[in-house]
C-alpha cells in the first residue's frame, strides 16, 4: 500500500469538508494510518463524516476499496482446481440461504470458499447459525481453510484478523458515528472482505424491504449496480439478484431453527420462497463456476444434487470437518428438547387472510428473545427463534396457530411473544404472495 506518513490528515479532512477530491495515495494513507493507529478515532470520524456529507466520486470509491482490501492478506487460491465462487447477501430476517446454497453449489463441482459475518441488529449472521450446531468451529486458520477447500470443495469461516483489518476498525467507527448508510463505504466494506477471499467470481443477493439493510427498492438497485461495477473493476465477474425482504424468508427465524430449515431444503423439502432464492443463487454460482453453460442447465444440476442426497452429504462433510456434531443433522429434533415454547394464535375480530408479516418486527422480536444482538459484544441464544406456521396470503380462523416461539428463559419468551404478535396484519382479500426474486443485474443492465 502507498502509505505516506507525511500526509497531513487535517488537510485531507479540510479538503473533503469543502467538497474537494482526494488522490489514491491520500486515501490509502488515511486507511493505512488509521488501521495501524497513527490516525486517532476523532480525526477518522471527522474524515468519515466529511466524505459521507460531501460524497465520493468513482475514483475515490475504488481507491478506498483497494486500500481496505490491501490493508491485510489477500488470499491466492489459484493452486486449488476450479473457479472459486462465493455469494454475498446484504442480509435479512430468516436469510439462511448460504447454509443450503454452499453445499448445493459445491456438490455441483464449484469450490465455495465462504467467509461470513455475525448478525447485528434485526438481521441474522451465517456464523451464529453455523455455531448453533454443537461443536462447529468457524474460527479456522487460513491454512485449514485452504486445506478444507481443496479436500471437500467447501468451507465456511469467520473473518480472520489478517483479512481486511481496515474494515473491522472502520466499520466499528461508522457504527457509532452515523456513517453506515453511504454506498461508497458499504461497497468498499463488503468488497474489501469478499475480494480478499481468493474468489474468481461473485454472486450478490441485494435485498430491499422492511427486513433489509436497504428498505427502498431504488436504493437497493443503486447499491447492486455499484457493487457489481466495483467488483468487476477488480477483475471478478459479478451478478446481482434483487430480492424482496419485506417478509421473513422461509418459515424459521433464529439460529438453530434456521439450520433445521436448511437441512429440510437440502432434503428437497422446505418453504417455496426459500427454495426460489436458494436455487436462483445456486444457478448463478454454478454458471459463474463454469459447471453449466446456461441458467436452466445449472438449475437442473442443483436439483439433481438435492435429489441424489449429494448436497446433504456435502453439508455433513463440512460439519464433520469443522468439528460439528453430524448426528444432530440426522436428528435435529434432539437439540430443542429442552427449549421453552409458546404459541401465537389468530386473535378474535380480525379478517381471515394474512396480509403481511413484517420482517423488521420479527427481527426485533428475535433480539428480545436473545436470538439476535443489539451490540456486537452480546451473546446469542442458539436455540431461540420462531417457526411461522402461517404466511402471507394464507386463510386463517380465530385461534389458529400462527407461530411457535422457542426460548431458553420465561421472561424473554413472554416479551418476545408480545413483540412478535405486532408483526401480523390481516385483510379480507386473498392475494397470492409475490415472487421473491425481483430482478437480475448482469453485464451492466437489469434484465427486468
Ligand atoms: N455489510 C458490510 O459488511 N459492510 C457494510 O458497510 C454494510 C453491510
Amino acid at each position: 500500500m502507498n502509505y505516506d506518513p507525511s500526509i497531513n490528515i487535517v488537510d485531507l479532512i479540510l479538503r473533503k469538508r469543502d467538497s474537494g477530491t482526494l488522490t489514491r495515495n491520500e486515501i490509502a494513507s488515511f486507511v493505512y494510518g488509521y488501521t495501524i493507529g497513527d490516525i486517532p478515532d476523532y480525526q477518522a470520524a471527522a474524515f468519515l463524516m466529511a466524505a459521507f456529507l460531501q460524497g465520493m466520486n468513482e475514483e475515490e470509491m475504488l481507491s478506498l476499496t483497494d486500500a481496505m482490501l490491501n490493508s491485510g492478506r489477500v488470499l491466492d487460491l489459484s493452486d486449488i482446481p476450479g473457479r472459486k465462487v462465493d455469494k454475498h447477501s446484504t442480509g435479512g430476517v430468516g436469510d439462511k440461504v448460504s447454509i443450503p446454497l454452499a453445499p448445493i453449489v459445491a456438490a455441483c463441482g464449484v469450490p465455495v470458499p465462504m467467509i461470513s459475518g455475525r448478525g447485528l441488529g434485526h438481521t441474522g449472521g451465517t456464523l451464529d447459525k453455523l455455531e448453533s450446531i454443537l461443536g462447529f468451529s468457524t474460527a479456522l486458520s487460513i491454512e485449514q481453510y485452504r486445506r478444507q477447500l481443496a479436500d471437500i470443495g467447501l468451507v465456511m469461516i469467520g473473518q480472520t484478523d489478517d483479512i481486511a483489518p481496515a474494515d473491522r476498525k472502520l466499520y466499528a467507527l461508522r457504527d457509532v458515528t452515523a456513517t453506515v448508510e453511504f454506498v461508497p463505504f458499504i461497497a468498499a466494506s463488503i468488497l474489501s472482505k469478499k475480494l480478499a477471499e481468493g474468489i474468481d467470481a461473485l454472486v450478490l443477493d441485494v435485498k430491499y424491504g422492511s427486513g433489509a439493510f436497504m428498505q427502498e427498492e431504488s436504493r437497493a438497485r443503486f447499491l447492486a449496480e455499484t457493487l457489481v461495477r466495483v467488483s468487476e473493476h477488480f477483475g471478478k465477474p459479478t451478478v446481482a439478484l434483487l430480492t424482496d425482504m419485506d417478509q421473513p424468508l422461509g418459515q424459521a427465524v433464529g439460529n438453530w431453527p434456521e439450520i433445521v430449515e436448511s437441512i429440510e431444503l437440502l432434503k428437497g423439502k422446505g418453504p417455496t420462497d426459500l427454495k426460489e432464492v436458494t436455487m436462483a443463487l445456486a444457478a448463478e454460482m454454478i454458471v459463474a463456476g463454469e459447471r453449466a453453460g446456461t441458467i436452466e442447465e445449472a438449475f437442473e444440476a442443483a436439483q439433481a444434487v438435492i435429489d441424489s442426497g449429494m448436497a446433504l452429504d456435502r453439508f455433513k462433510q463440512m460439519v464433520a470437518a469443522q468439528g460439528g456434531d453430524v448426528a444432530l443433522i440426522d436428528e435435529p429434533g434432539r437439540r430443542t428438547e429442552t427449549a421453552l415454547t409458546a404459541e401465537i394464535r389468530v386473535p378474535s375480530g380480525v379478517p381471515g387472510v394474512i396480509e403481511r408479516i413484517d420482517a423488521l418486527e420479527v427481527g426485533r422480536a428475535m433480539i428480545t428473545l436473545g436470538a439476535g444482538r443489539m451490540q456486537k459484544e452480546d451473546d446469542v441464544d442458539p436455540l431461540a427463534g420462531c417457526f411461522l406456521h402461517k404466511r402471507q396470503g394464507d386463510e386463517v380462523r380465530e385461534g389458529d396457530v400462527l407461530a411457535t416461539v422457542y426460548a431458553s428463559s420465561d421472561d424473554r419468551l413472554s416479551a418476545a411473544v408480545d413483540a412478535l404478535t405486532e408483526a401480523w396484519a390481516f385483510t379480507e382479500t386473498v392475494k397470492a404472495p409475490s415472487p421473491r426474486i425481483r430482478d437480475r443485474y448482469v453485464d451492466r443492465s437489469w434484465s427486468g
